[in-house]
């Protein structure tokens, strides 16, 4: 296969022009867009803007006359069509892990008779936690996280389970779950479900509502592209509104806060995932970054990201020096996220031998190196060079170099 293909195939692309969007340095290529998205050009002039003149010169004012007390609910709003979902539900705060922590226990108590909370062995180990602190704060004899393996989820769902929580695309392998088929079979067993959308959200076409999901969860900075540790945010279905009650019940999610009455009374609706106070930078980082998606089809996007996917590992497959490498993502890319994970003894100095050359990529315990795709400013071009460096680098064995073996605190 010849790099004419990859011209040919950018050429063909319909998102080519999003990539000039972004801050990117033209000879980087940036496959990481899964662990922090590319900076958004518009999310400098905003940063800018909120702390030179909104906060700088116009103080707490800005609550009102910049509409930071409105922030959660128009970010989240921004995101709703990317989920598939209708006004009303979704709302930008907090991170995942607190998310998860509010929700959970809003799905735990909406099914009292039952005590499990079944999931992954191999779900995202932050979610794992999060069900783990619960259970372990709610009591053995309230509640139970179970955990089975990938292909023993469905048998599993039984009557007992008061609420199942997965994630669409598993972290590391990139493997996808059918949210439809999970949901309807948790909702024939009575349960609930929760779905992380940590590495959906913005890449995958979803349609959540029609999906009949519960709640879900999902990242900021990942293919949103709000910046490290950008808000995160939370649906749920208008059905459960006034079922809800969420722990975390703090000013911001009470029905009048500045009325400062001694006693607590939700919001109506999805205002009532809200805790404290918002962080208005980041959140106003995160508003700003969502205009890269005004107009966006999500089907297109899917499209090139298969498309990208499907190009990664033709290179690879044909290039005898890469044997080494084995796909540990599903091979169909009907069966994947937007990235392609392959296990080798060296995944480590690899990555870091990758990096060293221009090439951004992460690796994941124990020994996985990790590609991803975000299709809003990574090229079929970019795809063709990443894997002719990373044959280079297997083949000479470059990675062997002791400076690609230091670890850092982050990997
Ligand atoms: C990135 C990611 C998170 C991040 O959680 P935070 O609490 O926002 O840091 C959670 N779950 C999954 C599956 C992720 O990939």
């Amino acid at each position: 296969m010849t790099s004419q293909l990859a011209v040919e195939l950018d050429q063909a692309d319909v998102l080519a022009h999003k990539r000039q969007e972004f801050k990117l340095d033209p000879g980087l290529i940036y496959l990481d867009g899964n662990s922090l998205g590319a900076l958004p050009l518009a999310c400098i002039e905003r940063a800018r803007d909120v702390v030179e003149n909104q906060w700088g010169r116009d103080l707490i004012s800005s609550w009102n006359t910049h509409h930071w007390i409105e922030l959660p609910a128009q970010v989240g709003e921004k995101i709703a069509p990317l989920l598939g979902a209708a006004t009303g539900q979704v709302i930008c705060c907090d991170s995942i892990s607190v998310n998860l922590f509010k929700i959970l226990s809003c799905a735990i108590s909406m099914r009292p008779a039952r005590r499990l909370i079944l999931s992954q062995h191999d779900n995202f180990p932050a979610d794992l936690y999060i069900a783990q602190g619960l259970s372990e704060m709610l009591g053995a004899e309230n509640c139970e996280l179970q955990l089975v393996n990938d292909p023993e989820i469905e048998g599993n769902i039984t009557e007992e389970v008061a609420v199942v929580v997965l994630t669409h695309v598993n972290y590391k392998s990139g493997k996808l779950h059918n949210i439809e088929r999970i949901t309807h079979l948790a909702h024939e067993k009575g349960a609930l479900v929760i779905w992380d959308l940590a590495h959906s959200t913005g890449v995958l076409s979803l349609e959540i509502d029609k999906w009949n999901v519960d709640f879900a969860v999902g990242c900021g900075y990942k293919y949103l592209n709000g910046g490290p540790g950008s808000p995160a945010f939370i649906y749920a279905a208008t059905r459960h509104h006034n079922a809800i009650k969420q722990p975390l019940t703090g000013w911001m999610g009470h029905s009048q806060p500045f009325a400062f009455s001694k006693q607590y009374q939700p919001a109506s609706g999805v205002q009532q995932f809200l805790s404290g106070t918002p962080g208005i930078l980041s959140m106003s980082v995160l508003d700003a970054a969502m205009e890269v998606y005004a107009g966006v089809d999500l089907h297109q996007v899917r499209d090139k990201s298969i498309s990208l996917g499907e190009l990664f590992l033709a290179l690879v497959n044909e290039k005898q020096e890469l044997s080494s490498l084995i796909l540990s993502s599903p091979a169909q890319s009907a069966d994947r996220g937007s990235q392609l994970a392959f296990s080798h003894p060296h995944a480590f100095d690899i990555s870091q031998a990758l990096i060293d050359a221009g090439i951004v990529v992460d690796f994941r315990s124990p020994d996985i190196l990790r590609f991803g795709f975000a299709p809003l400013y990574v090229s079929h071009f970019d795809v063709y060079k990443a894997v002719q460096v990373l044959a280079e680098i297997v083949s000479k064995k470059i990675y062997l170099n002791h400076k690609y073996g230091m670890r850092q605190k982050v990997t």
